[in-house]
């Protein structure tokens, strides 16, 4: 058996930083990142054969909580009949119509492997339909890492405090508008201006990549009104949220499915991301068939995949979205209601200032007065918390047994595995925990 210590130190010798994915690598927390050999419901094992709770569901696909048999059967099942095709299957037009029935908006699905591929899809595709060059996107938002939405990003660009990347060329940085969350007169201020050159704006249907911000009232529906106003397509960009916070995402929780609905809306296209592929690679774009069907090979508008729409990937899709009935979103919403207040009072009682932000069963913990006094509804307040305060949170919690997100910027995942005994466990660790944030 190896030691986490020692499969970094060798890791690193050949991957960058140890790791395939930034965050992974502990850089805000420090230390040695758990390299996991195992996971099974509500559990993660590392490769020193230690037991954590996880509360981060490989960052939100694991809904059903990790290897859930009848998904890992139908993966088998798929696999055994052969692993990629490079051929279109009857698995993807049953995803694709699963998808349809849940966001009734989603007349055309193109599946893809990544968010990143969904959102610089959904990008391309704006600018091809409306002939024009500039995307609004808002700060503290992570749409994966295009260059076009790497601009003042949140997740693991937030979390390396990176003002966006090196390699992107200033003319594509020239191109995006960063404007500051939940802000719609300084969205209309931006179309004011350059409202003729504005392809599309993409937003996080509810922001969870600089901690959980729940959009304020109206605001979705707001940027839905001014894009119209201005012949820009609305992009909501449901990776994170999508199928995970509801049966329709978070659109299903905010807009409700009928269009006579005081508080519908319709955005043009969604991106999909995580629960879409149970915990393999499957990422969607979907909307109008106006719109989408101006991609290849109907439209002039260019995408590709050769594992695009993989069989056994769409395989884990399918199975984890046919088993995401009422009572799993009902279990996690009730498990997530649960250990968030049991956080909030860990934390009360051992003094230290902070704000549980929630949107649906998201949610993540902001430290610090400021915070606590006002809540936190942009990235720039975002960046002023007591992350310290978290780091300390975060290992007494690892030492006792609890996987957290390594980051104070990204949200706590639940799934219908965590049951009582695990979220117990959970619970025994924090008021500990929360005393080691107060000293820290
Ligand atoms: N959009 C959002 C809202 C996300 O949270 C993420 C990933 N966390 C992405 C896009 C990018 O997805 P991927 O990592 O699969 O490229």
């Amino acid at each position: 058996m190896t030691t986490n210590h020692e499969a970094f130190a060798r890791a690193r010798a050949a991957i960058p930083g140890g790791v395939n994915s930034p965050v992974r690598a502990y850089g805000s927390v420090g230390g040695d990142p758990r390299f996991l050999a195992g996971a099974r419901g509500a559990y993660v094992t590392d490769v020193a054969g230690r037991e954590y709770v996880d509360l981060v569901c490989s960052w939100g696909p694991a809904l059903l909580g990790h290897a859930q048999p009848d998904v890992v059967a139908a993966v088998q099942e798929a696999a055994a009949r052969g692993l990629s095709f490079g051929a279109p299957t009857v698995g993807e037009v049953e995803l694709a119509e699963e998808i349809r029935r849940r966001v009734p908006l989603a007349e055309r699905v193109r599946l893809v492997s990544t968010g990143t591929e969904a959102t610089m899809t959904a990008i391309r595709l704006a600018r091809g339909v409306t002939g024009r060059d500039l995307v609004v996107k808002f700060s503290g938002c992570y749409h994966g890492h295009g260059d076009a939405l790497l601009a003042d990003a949140g997740s693991g660009v937030a979390t390396l405090a990176l003002p966006g990347s090196a390699g992107v060329t200033e003319a594509t940085a020239a191109e995006t508008i960063v404007v500051p969350y939940g802000d719609l007169s300084a969205v209309e201020d931006a179309f004011t201006r350059y409202g003729s050159q504005i392809a599309a704006v993409i937003t996080e249907a509810a922001p969870a990549n600089m901690g959980v911000v729940r959009p304020p009232e109206g605001f979705n529906q707001g940027l839905r009104r001014v894009t119209a106003e201005h012949g820009a397509l609305l992009i909501l960009d449901e990776v994170l949220t999508g199928f995970r916070v509801g049966p329709s995402g978070w659109w299903g929780l905010e807009s409700g499915l009928d269009p006579a609905g005081d508080d519908y809306y319709a955005p043009d296209l969604f991106t999909f991301g995580k629960v879409v592929g149970g915990g393999m690679p499957v990422a969607a774009l979907a909307g109008s068939a106006e719109v989408m069907d101006q991609l290849a090979p109907l439209g002039p508008v260019y995408q590709a995949g050769t594992l695009s729409g993989n069989p056994v990937a769409v395989a884990a899709g399918l199975a984890t979205l046919r088993l995401a009935d009422d009572a799993v979103y009902a279990h996690v919403d009730a498990a997530a209601a649960r250990l968030s207040a049991a956080v909030h009072r860990a934390l009360d009682d051992a003094g230290v200032p902070h704000v549980v932000q929630h949107a649906g069963s998201l949610f993540s913990v902001f430290f610090g007065e400021l915070a606590a006094r006002f809540s936190v509804t942009t990235y720039a307040q975002a960046k002023t918390q007591d992350a310290f305060r978290y780091t300390a949170f975060f290992h007494a919690m690892l030492d006792a047994g609890v996987n957290l997100p390594p980051s104070v910027f990204e949200a706590w995942f639940l799934s219908a595995a965590h049951d009582d005994v695990a979220l117990g466990r959970i619970e025994a660790a924090l008021p500990a925990a929360a005393r080691a944030a107060a000293e820290a």
